[in-house]
């Protein structure tokens, strides 16, 4: 008889497990609690209009090509993939940057706003790609069990780049403030301050201007229901609506969890709901972590999102719009280093119906507006109502336009939605940041140390926050789950 395995949750990373030990024969159920699956990366629709809840930057391409094709299938078998052009814009103060789709394209922008920058660009994206190579392919599919997984030829030779910062290393190449924000950006997927975030990360770079950013048409949750398409197909049981309160033991091994007062059993417990949250539901004294270690840990920023419909198409936007017409140290430390409300936020909008109009009613545009927080502020109506009027005020004025009178429906999302709809550990948008202690074997890790057969895998464990290391964090974690439960 196969053995059975409970998988909590439904985001991206147990969605992977759960594929993965479906295909090696495990019986896998999996719970989550909400109604439909895909935790952070839910989609709803409203009045014609199709919202991405979470995640809206596809990139790694060759990440979503390599887990389908462990299944011996094609990412375009379950959806169809444009690649944007431009990828996003910019907006500063007194410019625009706008990044298409090419190096080529890019340097052209680059030494119109700094002559000479060019070469540097060039120079800068081949290290990243050849450090891109090197953590997809030598590093980040290590399971996060022991320092020396760190250590190949390729890393030794670079270990300054793990003591450099990725703030240092683009100011030594770049001088106009501009581009140095453009190159800092990528990292901020990592969770952390560029000022703290390891130059070695520069493979985000690559990802960015080498690589460049795709859409699913219909949107980022065509992955999702992809994924849930080849669970089921791979004989994976899926159960909404089905909080897990507790994971229950015998003798220090797991013996499955209890819904609804009742318990369900099985022979290992996989949880990809957040790693804090998942060591509440055991026995104190079986968790591996305490309350001072999570408070102690950098956690990637929370957000506070707007989801707008809007009656007519808007002009001067892209598909992905960065508004950097503010200061973002001052904006990062009040992430970072001094928990509040941002005076002058920046922010982030996002209109996935400039290129695919499925998303919105003929004549509409779909808008998702995002300004990251320091998990764990204060939310309330009054808070997110004045921040909805920054935000939409500075849109019309840096953009040209009034749009205020033309929105069809709004609803936001912020630190109190994360904490009730994901358990998220105070309200973080995506999971622990990668610093330079918080990476690999220094992050939660996949395997409990206390109680047998119970494993945890997602954005706060390795590798880290994002889509690509979600799918890449189930890889990891059923190929341990095999090696264990044999
Ligand atoms: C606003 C936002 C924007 C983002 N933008 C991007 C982007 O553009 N590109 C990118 O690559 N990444 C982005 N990310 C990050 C990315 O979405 C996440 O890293 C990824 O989706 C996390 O997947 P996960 O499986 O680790 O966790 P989750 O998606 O959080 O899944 C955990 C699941 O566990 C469930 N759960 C919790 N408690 C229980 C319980 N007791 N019982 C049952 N189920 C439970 C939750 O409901 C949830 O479904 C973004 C995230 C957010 C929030």
């Amino acid at each position: 008889m196969s053995k059975k395995i409970i998988v909590i949750g439904s985001g991206f990373s147990s969605l992977s497990a759960s594929c993965y030990l479906a295909k090696a024969g495990f019986e896998v159920a999996i719970y989550e609690k909400n109604p439909t699956v895909g935790g952070r990366a839910r989609q709803f629709k409203e009045s014609g209009f199709t919202f991405d809840m979470g995640p809206s930057w596809y990139w790694m391409p060759d990440i979503f090509d390599k887990f389908f094709s462990d299944f011996d299938k094609k990412t375009s078998d379950y959806y169809h993939l444009d690649k944007l052009d431009p990828a996003y814009k910019i907006f500063f103060t007194d410019e625009q940057l706008t990044i298409g789709d090419s190096l080529d394209k890019i340097c052209v922008e680059f030494e119109r706003i700094e002559p000479g920058s060019s070469v540097h660009l060039k120079k800068f994206i081949s290290k990243a790609e050849t450090n891109y190579d090197i953590a997809i392919n030598k590093v980040v599919l290590r399971p996060g069990l022991s320092p020396l997984e760190l250590v190949t030829p390729e890393t030794i030779m670079r270990v300054d780049q793990f003591f450099k910062t990725i703030s240092g290393e683009v100011r030594k190449k770049f001088k106009n403030p501009k581009l140095v924000s453009t190159l800092e950006f990528p990292v901020l997927f990592l969770g952390a301050k560029p000022s703290q975030t390891p130059s070695f990360y520069s493979f985000m770079n690559y990802a960015d201007f080498g690589l460049g950013t795709w859409h699913p048409k219909g949107g980022m949750y065509e992955i999702i229901r992809a994924m849930h398409n080849l669970a089921k197909e791979l004989g994976v049981e899926i159960h909404t609506d089905s909080p897990v309160e507790k994971i229950t033991t015998i003798n220090g091994v797991t013996n499955g969890i209890v819904i609804n007062g009742n318990q369900i059993v099985a022979d290992a417990v996989l949880s990809g709901a957040d790693y804090h949250h998942s060591e509440s539901l055991l026995d104190p004294k079986e968790r591996q972590y305490s309350e001072a270690y999570w408070k102690d840990k950098v956690f990637a920023p929370s957000s506070l999102l707007f989801y707008i419909g809007f009656n007519k198409k808007l002009s001067n936007v892209e598909h992905h719009n960065l508004f950097f017409d503010t200061d973002f140290e001052k904006h990062a430390k009040e992430i970072y280093d001094n928990p509040s409300w941002p005076q002058d936020p920046l922010f982030y909008a996002n209109f996935p119906s400039v290129t695919d109009q499925s998303m919105a009613p003929e004549g509409c545009e779909t808008g998702f507006f995002l300004i990251p927080i320091a998990p764990g502020l204060e939310d309330s109506a009054e808070l997110r109502d004045q921040y909805y009027d920054i935000v939409i005020d500075r849109f019309e004025r840096i953009t040209g336009q009034s749009v205020k009178g033309n929105i069809l429906f709004k609803r936001s999302f912020c630190v109190n939605d994360f904490i009730g709809e994901y358990n998220s550990y105070k309200g973080n948008a995506y999971g622990m940041a990668n610093t330079l202690t918080q990476t690999a074997f220094l992050r939660p890790k996949l395997m409990s140390s206390k109680v047998k057969n119970l494993f945890f895998t997602g954005q706060l464990t390795v590798p880290g926050p994002g889509v690509p290391p979600a799918l890449i964090s189930g890889k990891l974690v059923s190929d341990l789950i095999m090696k264990n439960l044999k």
